[in-house]
């Protein structure tokens, strides 16, 4: 993609010369010059210096209200006093004991309190590794090959989930993955559930598991119809299949206890990571005790195989201490609900913006994210369609429009607010009423200078956003 010189990018640059300054010896360092595929924005992205609660400030002193949340682990917003007490008071014990420590029980204790299937609990340093584990820990269980994963539902990087996610629908390795693996990975339509029932009928006794975000693909870009997570249970019930809700997002967040107390639906299996390290790095997979006993050293009265797995940083002493912090406050305090109502009123007042400003865009979500859909994928679509999984993840991310949502992300950071993603972002427990202001007319100021630089038509009236 080549951005085109509008007057926003100059904008952009000349309120962040320092950023472009670190930029280009990035540049000299690092692909593309980052550390993450999700924060790429072109020119450059801005560098942060330090953050508050909703807030972040870049190095040439400008001010953001911050919706990029840690990817989505900052619930409670940046350096939240119990989470920074915590890790500091630890910092001072050792960072790393190479041996057992309380702090990892009570941590797990945490986990096993909130999530219902989480009978017991494994850690790991990333998401990417705890679905890698938890579908390991599946095959080995079931002694199947193959697992099931969703079209657009994104579960890590790892081989078995590289592809299918933005592109290679048809479940083609994208470059670098094992075909070996990408044969045994089965991709179903999320918006059908009678096509996944065939596929599961059709290959049944070879799947080993079925997994997939609970709040639909990529974090809740395109939600799953209503039913789709019960039905789902009845079918892998009757088939012997694991089920896995990768709560990688949503756990902690949609509800203490993750999608799965919010429905009341239980997988065999979860896969957790971001909020459960209240920031820091970490991951975990909780599950059935006779699944997760596939990692006991006792092979117990089932003779098998121990399955093998390491990680120098599992459960290591600061994500833990982090983590119990951040959970205590999940538990005791009304943090999920905060974030979901201040994601619902900023939902209305975006929805109000492409209104009044006739643009033919869609905002939409549910719980505590939002998305800016930045075309429609049917001329008459609201987002109660969206948000009731009337589209396929193909026709969602069809609307995905890279140029145009530079310039909206570039844009919004002149207004001082730091969108994420297509874009779009989660919400976390801090934001403010302030903060809401800011942001809306920070996006209505945004599509103001869009308009001005040609990249919105100024009339558009016949598609008007809805
Ligand atoms: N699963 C889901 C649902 C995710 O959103 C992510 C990360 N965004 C992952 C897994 C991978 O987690 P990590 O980045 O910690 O490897």
């Amino acid at each position: 993609m080549s951005l085109s010189e509008t007057e926003i990018v100059a904008e952009y640059r000349r309120r962040t010369p320092r950023s472009a300054e670190l930029a280009a010896e990035a540049a000299q360092v690092f692909p593309s010059g980052i550390t993450h595929d999700g924060r790429h924005l072109q020119p450059y992205g801005i560098y942060v210096d330090h953050a508050e609660g909703s807030r972040k400030w870049d190095v040439d002193g400008n001010e953001y209200v911050d919706y990029a949340g840690g990817h989505g682990a900052l619930l409670l917003g940046h350096n939240h006093p119990a989470v920074t007490e915590a890790v500091a008071k630890q910092l001072e014990r050792g960072t790393h004991f190479g041996s057992n420590q309380e702090l990892e029980i009570r941590w797990g204790q945490a986990v096993q309190r909130l999530v219902p299937s989480a009978e017991r609990v494994r850690f790991t340093s990333s998401g990417t590794e705890a679905t890698l584990l938890a579908l390991r820990l599946a095959r080995a269980y079931t002694g199947r090959p193959k697992v099931v994963r969703f079209l657009g539902h994104f579960h890590g990087w790892h081989d078995h989930m590289a592809f299918g996610v933005y592109s290679r629908f048809d479940g083609t390795p994208s470059p670098g993955v094992v075909p070996g693996i990408a044969s045994e990975v089965l991709l179903a339509p999320p918006s059908d559930i009678d096509a996944t029932r065939k596929l599961l009928e059709e290959h049944g006794d070879e799947i080993a598991a079925v997994i997939l975000e609970p709040t639909g693909a990529s974090w809740g870009q395109v939600p799953l119809p209503p039913n789709f997570l019960q039905q789902l249970r009845e079918i892998t019930t009757q088939r012997g299949i694991v089920l896995i809700f990768d709560e990688v997002i949503s756990g902690f967040r949609v509800s203490p206890g993750g999608a799965q107390a919010h429905y009341g639906i239980t997988p065999e299996m979860t896969t957790l990571a971001k909020i459960l390290a209240g920031g820091l790095p970490g991951g975990a997979v909780a599950g059935r005790a006779d699944i997760m006993d596939g990692l006991s050293f006792a092979t117990g009265p089932v003779q098998r195989e121990k399955i093998s797995h390491h990680g120098t940083f599992n459960a290591n002493p600061l994500s833990a201490a982090a983590g119990i912090a951040a959970l205590t406050v999940v538990a005791e305090t009304d943090a999920c609900e905060q974030a979901n109502q201040y994601a619902a009123q900023l939902r209305e007042g975006l929805r109000e913006v492409i209104q009044q400003e006739n643009v033919p865009w869609l905002v939409y979500g549910t719980f505590s994210g939002f998305h800016i859909m930045l075309g429609l994928p049917r001329p008459d679509a609201t987002h109660q369609d969206v948000e009731l999984g009337k589209f396929t993840p193909q026709e969602i991310k069809a609307q995905r429009n890279p140029n145009l949502a530079n310039q909206l992300r570039l844009a919004a950071l002149c207004e001082g607010v730091d969108f994420f993603g297509w874009p779009g972002g989660p919400t976390s427990s801090v934001h403010t009423a302030d903060d809401l202001d800011r942001t809306i007319s920070g996006f209505r100021n945004a599509i103001r200078r869009m308009k001005k630089s040609g990249l919105i038509d100024a009339e558009t009236t016949s598609t008007a956003a809805r």
